[in-house]
C-alpha cells in the first residue's frame, strides 16, 4: 500500500492558526509579537526568503520590520543595528538572512543576537540549550520535521532514526531533538561507509543533504517514516527533494513531498519561536 502523505501545508495552517489566536491575545495585552528580518546584498533567492517571512507574519497579525542593505553594508554596521533591534521593546524576534557577503563573519552576526530573541535557533548558546534539553529557540527546520513525524501519531520512544546529513542548522538539531523525544538515533554523513545498511535499519528517515535521489526504495524499510528536507532541481527544473519519492511511497507508511512537505513547515516554527520570544518577554 503507498505510503500516507505527510502534509506540511495542511499542518501549517492550522499550527498558523494557534500562533494566530496567539498573537492575538498578547496585542489584546498591548504586546504584538514582532520580528524583524535583515537582508544584506541582491541574493535572489534570500529575496523571496525574507518577502515570504514578513508575509507570514502579517497573515498571523504579527509586526514586522525589514531592513534591506546594500551588499557593502560593513560588519560593523550591521553589528550596531543589531544592537538596537536587540534593544527594542516592539521586537521579539531578529533574524538575519543567510548567507551574509563574504567580509561579515556569520557566527559573529549570529552571536550578537540577544539570546532572547535567537528566534533561528542558531547561537552557540541556542544550541547549547537545545544540546542539554533547556528550554531555548529550536532551529525552525528540524523544528518542523518533529512537528511532522508528530503528526503521523507514531510515538517515537525505541524506535530507530537515521538522519541524512549533520549540518549545524538541520542535521545536528534534528538528531538531538529525535534524541530528546526517545528515539535511538544515527547520524550519516559524506564520509559514511554505506548509507544504505543504516537507513535500511530505520524506522524513521529524515533526509538532509541537498542531492536528489539519496534515498531510494531499495534503502528503506517497509513501513518506515520518510521526511524529506532536501530542496534541488530535477533535469526539468523542477523542485525536488533528496528522496526518490516515486518508488520510496510504495515502500514507506508515511512521507512528506517536496514541495508541500518540510519547506512550508519552516516559516511556521520561526512564527511559533517568535510568539513563544514575546510570550516569554
Ligand atoms: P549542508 O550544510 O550542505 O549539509 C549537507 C549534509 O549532507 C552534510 O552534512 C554532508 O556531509 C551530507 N552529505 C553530502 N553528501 C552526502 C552523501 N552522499 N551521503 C550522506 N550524506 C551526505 O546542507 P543543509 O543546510 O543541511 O541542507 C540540506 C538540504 O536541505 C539542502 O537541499 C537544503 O536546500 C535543504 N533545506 C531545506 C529547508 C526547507 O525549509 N525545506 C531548510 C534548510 C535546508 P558532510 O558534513 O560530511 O559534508
Amino acid at each position: 500500500m503507498p505510503a500516507q502523505l505527510i502534509d506540511g501545508i495542511a499542518l501549517s495552517q492550522k499550527l498558523r492558526g494557534e500562533i494566530a489566536a496567539r498573537a492575538a491575545a498578547l496585542t489584546a495585552k498591548g504586546k504584538q509579537p514582532g520580528l524583524a528580518v535583515i537582508l544584506v546584498g541582491e541574493d535572489p533567492a534570500s529575496q523571496v526568503y525574507v518577502r515570504n517571512k514578513v508575509k507570514a507574519c502579517g497573515d498571523v497579525g504579527f509586526h514586522s520590520v525589514l531592513e534591506k542593505y546594500e551588499a557593502d553594508l560593513s560588519e560593523a554596521a550591521l553589528l550596531a543595528r543589531i544592537a538596537k533591534l536587540n534593544a527594542d521593546p516592539a521586537i521579539h524576534g531578529i533574524l538575519v538572512q543567510m548567507p551574509l557577503p563574504k567580509h561579515i563573519n556569520p557566527h559573529k552576526v549570529i552571536e550578537a543576537i540577544s539570546t532572547t530573541k535567537d528566534v533561528d535557533g542558531y547561537s552557540v548558546l541556542s544550541a547549547g540549550e537545545l544540546m542539554t534539553g533547556l528550554a531555548g529557540f529550536r532551529p525552525c527546520t528540524p523544528y518542523g520535521c518533529m512537528k511532522l513525524i508528530e503528526s503521523t501519531g507514531v510515538d517515537l520512544r525505541g524506535k530507530h532514526a537515521v538522519v541524512i546529513g549533520r549540518s549545524n542548522t538541520v542535521g545536528k538539531p534534528m538528531g538531538l531533538l529525535l534524541l530528546q523525544a526517545n528515539a535511538t538515533v544515527t547520524i550519516c554523513h559524506s564520509a559514511t561507509a554505506d548509507l544504505g545498511v543504516h537507513t535500511r535499519q530505520a524506522d524513521v528517515v529524515v533526509a538532509a543533504v541537498g542531492r536528489r535521489n539519496t534515498l531510494t526504495a531499495d534503502m528503506v524499510k517497509p513501513g518506515a517514516i520518510v521526511i524529506d528536507v532536501g530542496m534541488n532541481r530535477d533535469d526539468a527544473g523542477k523542485l525536488c527533494g533528496d528522496v526518490d519519492f516515486a518508488g520510496v511511497k510504495e515502500v514507506a507508511s508515511h512521507i512528506t513531498p517536496v514541495p508541500g512537505g518540510v519547506g512550508p513547515m519552516t516559516i511556521t516554527m520561526l512564527l511559533m519561536n517568535t510568539v513563544e520570544a514575546a510570550e516569554r518577554m
